[in-house]
């Protein structure tokens, strides 16, 4: 993986217009800047959630730090783990398999994960997503068969629905991650969920403004170009900043 402080700044410029989902497809593409966009958005969300893991340690290192508010009694919790620790599966391979199959009581159902197609189309159609809540998991069914007679996706009832869901999970586990969260003040234990798609893109916010308020600080003391200043190694800036500060 090859990505300078001017290629992240670009993206964080480009990402700004956009949702969160389609950001995060431009970042994939950042890791693996030979595949398509339409084989980046057929990851499976656990697969796309690894490769963020990865690029997040690649940029930011392996130490992730964060808060979370108690749900009992509201007090924000700060937590600390090391990003090593959440690798439930592995980087993906290109070209990825994208089905698999699920058999019960003689019904056989192929099936593929949720990926960032179907993530987007959720948020284009919410209505349509919220009078149906089973809907992203029927999008995913490719083909049902009872005793190989071809069925539709409605044939199903909602416990087989329910097993799919779970078996859907275990199939793609990186795509939810919680933490186990203790809180001082009322003892309470609960688990949060970690999301590297907010977290990852929060840090890429906050870093893209602090480089700007250096580039600026730089380019009015000496006048150099923000080209120039973005091409400076990070100890060269920071140490240039400090001359300013002091
Ligand atoms: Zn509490």
């Amino acid at each position: 993986m090859q990505i300078t402080p001017a290629g992240l700044l670009q993206l964080w410029e480009t990402g700004s217009e956009q949702t969160l989902i389609e950001k995060t497809l431009l970042l994939l593409a950042k890791t693996s800047p030979a595949e398509t966009p339409g084989t980046l958005a057929m990851l499976s969300i656990g697969e796309r959630d690894e490769m963020l893991l990865t690029l997040r340690e690649y940029l930011f290192g392996t130490k992730l730090l964060n808060t979370a508010a108690c749900p009992y009694c509201s007090n924000m919790v700060e937590w600390e783990i090391n990003s090593s620790d959440l690798h439930l599966q592995p980087v993906p391979s290109f070209p990825v398999n994208n089905y698999f199959g699920f058999v019960k009581n003689d019904v056989e159902i192929k099936y593929r994960l949720p990926n960032s197609n179907d993530l987007l189309k959720v948020t284009q159609s919410a209505d349509a997503y919220l009078l149906n809540p089973e809907k992203l998991l029927t999008d995913c069914i490719v083909d049902v068969r009872y005793n190989n007679k071809a069925l539709g996706a409605e044939a199903l009832d909602k416990d087989l629905l329910r097993e799919l869901d779970l078996q859907i999970s275990k199939d793609d586990p990186q795509a939810d991650i919680g933490m186990l969260l203790n809180c001082p003040a009322c003892l309470n234990k609960w688990e949060a969920k970690f999301d590297i798609v907010t977290y990852l893109w929060t840090e890429i916010d906050i870093w893209a403004t602090h480089l700007l308020h250096e580039v600026y600080l730089l380019a009015s003391s000496f006048g150099w170009s923000e080209k120039d200043i973005l091409n400076m190694s990070e100890q060269r800036r920071k140490l240039y900043v400090k001359l300013i500060q002091a």
